[in-house]
């Protein structure tokens, strides 16, 4: 992230900018000691809950798990992928999102369709935004389950993984219970995804405690905070928080408030600094390449029964590309493919 902040005045604030799409805002809260960012999502969320032309609740969930993976993960500095990952013995039951450090996102769901009419969920429905609310989402979709927090920065070097039981009942809820569990955070978070006139939309506000920072002349969290140091960083990080819970979902994703706009909105008097924003853009890193060290795997008799007209069709469940191999292809991928399998 580009250290050169600017200060935005009142009477600069831009009206509806589109091009505030799909990116990350980053700012810090000055006088109250708190850092965050803001995702917006809009043509990319859109792009990836339609491809595959995911059922209403399926979309809804997938594209909340997208603007957490989003706003979480562009804050670890690494280069790498940081992925959230969901299973749940419901309807939904999986569910991926990931994020690369250049910012390119992908996600994608399984669920079981039967199961998923059956709990009111028809193919192509739509859950009511009223509905939405206050419906339980994650136990009426994915029941009980667990999400994992994994961090890839490649073949050479370690995967960290977190887990968390799923609490609902929205996602946010079971990232909460996350950072509580494992005391890594000070931090609140929202999230919301909709169905708009222009398609999907999402949108996630993180906001976190600077360690070691108490806001106006505070000292700290604990130890070392001066006689009313402590309070004083307590109160500043909960009028944060509470200024937070006045957003809505509605605002989270609306096109017509700019990120800019709606943090100015909600913590103008806690002396809001925005930086620069990072763009997220629909990505995939699938290739024929890793498509063919998966069939090399199986045994070619499994391979030749998935035929279907002559040829095997493997589709990423991310993206939805196909990857077709007709007899020669297979040949040559069971001929001369051996010696690498490792
Ligand atoms: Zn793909």
């Amino acid at each position: 992230m580009s250290a050169a902040g600017f200060e935005r005045g009142e009477t600069r604030l831009p009206d509806w900018d589109p091009s505030a799409d799909d990116q990350i805002q980053p700012f810090v809260l000055e006088q109250s000691g708190v850092r965050g960012r803001l995702i917006r999502l809009g043509p990319a969320l859109d792009t990836i809950l339609t491809r595959p032309g995911y059922p209403g609740p399926v979309a809804r969930l997938l594209g909340e798990l997208l603007a957490l993976c989003g706003v979480l993960g562009s804050s670890l500095k690494y280069d790498g992928v940081f992925t959230l990952q969901i299973k749940g013995d419901g309807a939904i039951r999986t569910m991926v999102a990931d994020l690369t450090h250049e910012g390119e996102l992908r996600g994608y769901a399984g669920f079981d369709a039967a199961a998923l009419a059956a709990a009111g969920g028809e193919a192509g429905g739509e859950v009511g935004r009223e509905a939405a609310q206050d419906d339980g989402t994650i136990e009426r979709w994915l029941g009980n389950g667990h999400m994992a927090f994994t961090v890839d920065q490649g073949v050479y070097s370690e995967r960290y993984q977190g887990l968390v039981e799923l609490t609902g009942p929205r996602l946010a809820d079971s990232l909460l219970h996350y950072f509580r569990q494992s005391q890594q955070l000070n931090a609140g978070i929202l999230v919301a995804c909709e169905r708009r006139g222009s398609g999907w939309r999402g949108g996630a506000l993180l906001i976190e405690r600077i360690p070691g920072e108490g806001g106006r002349g505070g000292e700290g969290t604990g130890a070392v905070a001066g006689e009313f140091g402590g309070d004083i960083a307590e109160e500043d990080w909960r009028r944060a928080l509470i200024l937070m819970a006045s957003c809505t979902d509605a605002e989270l994703a609306d096109p017509a408030i700019s990120p800019e706009r709606l943090l100015f909105r909600l913590f103008h008097e806690e002396g809001i600094r925005v930086f620069e924003p990072q763009p997220v853009a629909v990505g995939c890193r699938c290739t024929r390449e890793r498509v063919e060290r998966i069939l090399r795997s199986i045994p070619r008799e499994q391979i030749d029964e998935m035929k279907v007209e002559g040829e095997v069709v493997m589709t990423c469940e991310f993206c939805s590309r196909d990857f077709r191999f007709d007899d020669p292809a297979l040949d040559r991928l069971y001929g001369g493919g051996r010696e690498d399998a490792g």
